[in-house]
């Protein structure tokens, strides 16, 4: 990790508690931005932080996140969830709500 990201990247944004370094684990570069996440020792919450570099300028972005650091790597290699995805599965979900609700019902009482 890069010791200025570690500037950028300071304490956990819901409780403020200060990050150990050992919490903040590298997780994929993306040319001029650099993707970290982050898991608070004192609250529990995570953080994907996205440090970006520019004619040496540095900001960083965090996220709240309930992805763990190697789902976070993980979900690097994979394609993105498009608009027309998200069209077919609200069709699917409409289409078929007695089935799903079935389901989910079954689910909770197996
Ligand atoms: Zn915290």
């Amino acid at each position: 990790m890069e010791p200025n990201h570690l500037r950028l990247i300071t304490h956990c944004p819901l409780c403020r508690v200060t990050y150990l370094e050992a919490q903040i684990r590298f997780c994929s570069d993306l040319g001029s931005a650099k993707v970290y996440h982050c898991t608070c020792l004192a609250c529990a919450h995570a953080m994907i932080a996205v440090v970006m570099e520019n004619s040496g300028w540095s900001s960083s972005i965090g996220m709240v996140t309930d992805l763990s650091a190697e789902d976070v790597k993980r979900l690097d290699h994979e394609t993105s969830v498009s608009a027309d995805d998200c069209v077919r599965f609200h069709d699917d979900l409409e289409g078929q709500t007695k089935a799903w609700c079935r389901r989910l019902l079954e689910g909770k009482t197996a």
